[in-house]
């Protein structure tokens, strides 16, 4: 079958993401800061529910991955160790003519239009550039006092190796897992949150005996599939892309890309990395204190190796924002929905008085108040029903309850169904397990 990505412009997503709230142009009213972007209510609700829906799958549901919440800044030396300091580079090229910066492996083909003649850019020679920002800690801005602001949430897992397994009861292989801010300062942005310079990320370290990492490595391939599809990404638009040989770490024994057809293309959603030992081994080099897993039985001491899966948790959210989208024709009415699987929906539901009269708001206002002490829920008195059913769709709310004349009777409500439209009644006292039974919340 012939895949198209679930729209073809990003441009219909950057402009209901402004519109509806769940993404905004950093520091907006001061013109915009270049690949800077908040998330306004609704994204920050979608963000924090991806990174729950992650959370709980990667810890809550596993007896054997813990959680973790290291500091964005930490000691320099980690970086040394890592190979960031020495090797986090990119290829920077500069037009002779227009001055324009570009990475050099970004370059597309055909070249670059020039914005001082219009011909094509001549670039020059490519500078190695160090995607770390730098600061300094403290008064002093000098080298003693200088930090970064991490690349990447991993190295915060293998410098806590040791705290972990001392201070907790895991038992090879295990994992260790943690979420947070990331930054690089990347030469090209681009492609709306796809490339930001301040990003989160979702990293998951899974230490496992020598000798069995190629089997994980196969184990999490699946597993990071599943969670997408199951949170309800179109499957023809995920592959996994192995990475060639010439492409991989000169540590790593296996890489693969897990890519998702986004409008410009196939591109990597979340990487999957076999590390064997070389951060534990690096970092013990560097800091003197033995990173190793002692077998209870065999009393035998060894660095594990690790399989990394790795995922930014602003291109997880992009993801599911374009393929939830879909304009469609119901009745001859148009609609745009996002069909967000319940688990990540911002909105969970949308309780609506049919009249702002005879005692519907305050009934639907009651119900507003029993879900929202579990989820996020909105209550909506204005304009028709079919406006608000509307508005909700938009925002991909998957179920709307609207009380009326028949509820202050019977004491039901009705039902409505994002996805099938379906409509059904059902007793307020039955709400909570119909919903739950219906949608998982
Ligand atoms: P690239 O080669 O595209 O620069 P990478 O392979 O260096 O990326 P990783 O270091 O493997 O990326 O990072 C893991 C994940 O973090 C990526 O798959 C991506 O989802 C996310 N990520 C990395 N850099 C950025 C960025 N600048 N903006 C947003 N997300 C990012």
């Amino acid at each position: 079958m012939d895949i198209k990505p679930a729209i073809s412009s990003l441009d219909t997503i950057v402009s209901l993401a402004k519109r509806r709230g769940f993404i905004f142009p950093s520091s907006e009213i001061y013109g915009g800061l270049s690949s800077c972007y908040d998330y306004g209510p609704l994204g920050a609700q979608l963000k924090r529910n991806i990174k729950d829906a992650w959370w709980r799958e990667m810890v809550q549901k596993r007896q054997n991955i813990v959680g973790l919440d290291a500091s964005i800044i930490m000691h320099p030396r980690v970086w040394e160790a890592s190979g960031h300091v020495a090797g986090f580079t990119d290829p920077l090229v500069e037009c002779k003519k227009c001055g324009a910066r570009l990475r050099q492996d970004h370059l597309p083909e055909g070249g670059v239009k020039c914005s001082k003649d219009g011909k094509l850019c001549e670039f020059g020679e490519p500078r190695m550039f160090n995607l770390m920002f730098r600061t300094h800690l403290g008064p002093l801005e000098d080298t003693s006092s200088l930090v970064y602001l991490r690349p990447e949430t991993a190295q915060g897992i293998f410098v806590n190796f040791g705290n972990v397994i001392d201070s907790t009861r895991v038992k090879l292989p295990f994992g260790i897992a943690q979420q947070g801010k990331s930054f690089r300062n990347e030469i090209t942005t681009r492609h709306f949150t796809f490339r930001t310079c301040e990003f989160e990320q979702m990293e998951m370290e899974f230490f496992c005996e020598p000798g069995t990492e190629l089997e994980w490595f196969e184990y999490w391939k699946t597993e990071r599939l599943n969670w997408f599809t199951n949170l309800g990404v179109t499957p023809e638009r995920l592959r996994l892309r192995p990475h060639a040989a010439d492409e991989l770490a000169h540590y790593s024994n296996a890489c693969v890309d897990v890519e998702y057809l986004f409008p410009n293309g196939w591109s990597e959603l979340e990487g999957i990395a076999s590390r064997t030992d070389y951060d534990l081994k690096k970092h013990s080099e560097y800091s003197g204190k033995k990173l190793l897993w002692k077998d209870q039985q065999t009393g035998a001491a060894f660095t594990p190796y690790v399989i990394e899966p790795a995922l930014g948790t602003d291109r997880a959210l992009l993801t599911f924002l374009i393929d939830a989208y879909k304009e469609e024709e119901i009745e001859g009415n148009p609609r745009t929905v996002l069909s967000f699987h319940p688990r990540i929906a911002p909105i969970k539901a949308a309780v609506f008085p049919l009249l702002k009269k005879d005692g519907q708001p305050e009934k639907a206002q009651e119900i507003f108040a029993t879900l929202s002490d579990r989820y996020q829920a909105v209550y909506d008195d204005s304009g028709s029903i079919g406006r608000r059913y509307r508005r909700q769709d938009e925002v991909g709310t998957p179920v709307c309850i609207t009380v009326d004349h028949q509820t202050m009777e019977d004491q039901t409500v009705t039902l409505r169904d994002r996805d099938s439209l379906e409509q059904v009644r059902v007793k307020i006292e039955a709400l909570s397990g119909t919903l739950f039974e219906k949608f998982g919340f």
